[in-house]
């Protein structure tokens, strides 16, 4: 049986990440400095013009960020 509540409490918090994903994304896409909330490094754009996969995230990738979602 699923557990409504908790279900409920799952959507916000993905939700929320979303946004704040979001959020981080459009900072980061207009020049701004965005630190990651683990190691405090700044968060780099990569572009396909750049090496590696799309995204954002810091040199340690505790924050890595897909941009396939925007
Ligand atoms: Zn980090």
């Amino acid at each position: 049986m699923i557990d409504i509540k908790q279900f409920a409490h799952l959507q916000k918090r993905t939700k929320d990440s979303f946004f704040h994903q979001k959020k981080i994304i459009k900072q980061v896409m207009a020049g701004q400095t965005v630190l990651c909330s683990k190691c405090h490094q700044p968060l780099s754009l990569y572009t396909p013009e750049t090496k590696g996969e799309p995204g954002i995230r810091c040199q340690k990738k505790c924050t890595d960020l897909q941009l396939d979602f925007i």
